[in-house]
């Protein structure tokens, strides 16, 4: 499939192919029509799949479609990400994507000062990446209104459950309009995953690409069988593979760890436990 076969418009396709992306990948041509239709999404996605443009492109359009043109932009949609490095690869998408419509978005997140966030926020946004934190503390300053957003993305939900943010995730529910559109991404999905999302999405379309937990594709597996008493030379056998640079060995415990790094040095493998 191509991307101009997907409902697009133009300016987003143009960007499309200054890119020069012309395919859409397999979340990207699963997503972009279920969220043009405005239904809420369960997407199963790690980073990597082409998942955030997924959801940035489709956003896109929808607000250019929204959006009136005249007076202060309204926000209109909130993505919300764990961390920094990950807010700012989202926001530079959707720079990318909106650069021929007159989407005006911004970014913030802790860690340092907020002025120059405030001021962009100011002048007005149509579309807000924001770590949890930092939103939660401009919401309480009064720099940010979330009674007009539409579209509302929790990306990397998982990740942000072990960083310790389900409150602050919470405390955002609470406040953003319950007539909204809403998108759930995570690598995986357990049950406590699984019951977040419930409490966010209404009646969602389900997304996976990738098995979840799949090994990269450059990665081969293989299996041994066999037994305590061969396997120290067994694995003396596979070192001795002239190819092999370097090896990561896990074992069970740190005693066993000890045991495998003496048998290796014994056999002069330097090795380190
Ligand atoms: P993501 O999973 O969103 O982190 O995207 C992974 C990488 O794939 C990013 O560098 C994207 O810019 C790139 N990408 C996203 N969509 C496409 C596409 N349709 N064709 C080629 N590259 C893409």
């Amino acid at each position: 499939m191509k991307f101009d076969e997907l409902p697009l418009i133009a300016p987003i396709l143009r960007a499309l192919q200054d890119k020069k992306y012309t395919e859409p990948t397999a979340i990207q041509e699963k997503a972009i029509p279920l969220i043009l239709e405005q239904n809420d999404v369960l997407g199963s996605a790690q980073t990597g799949t082409g998942k955030t443009a997924a959801f940035a492109i489709p956003i896109i359009q929808r607000i250019h479609k929204m959006e009136s043109g005249g007076g202060k932009p309204q926000l209109l949609s909130l993505i919300v990400t764990p961390t920094r490095e990950l807010a700012i690869q989202i926001d530079d998408n959707i720079r990318l994507y909106s650069k021929y419509t007159n989407l005006k978005h911004a970014v913030i997140f802790g860690g340092v000062k907020q002025g120059q966030q405030v001021d962009k926020l100011k002048r007005g946004v149509h579309l807000l990446v924001a770590t949890p934190g930092r939103l939660l503390d401009l919401i309480d300053q009064g720099y940010i209104r979330l009674s007009d957003v539409k579209i509302f993305v929790l990306d990397e939900a998982d990740r942000m459950l072990d960083m310790g943010f389900v409150n602050d995730v919470k405390k955002l529910l609470k406040l953003l309009p319950s007539q909204r559109q809403s998108l759930f991404f995570s690598a995986t999905m357990p049950k406590s995953i699984l019951s977040l999302a419930n409490e966010i999405l209404t009646n969602p379309k389900k997304i996976e690409v990738n098995p979840v937990s799949s090994t990269a594709e450059t990665i081969q597996q293989f299996l041994f069988y066999t037994n305590r008493t061969d396997k120290k030379k067994l694995l003396l056998h596979i070192l001795t593979d002239q190819k092999i640079d370097q090896v990561l060995v896990f074992s069970r415990t740190k005693h066993g760890a000890d045991r495998i790094a003496r048998d290796l040095h014994k056999n002069r493998i330097s090795t380190a436990a």
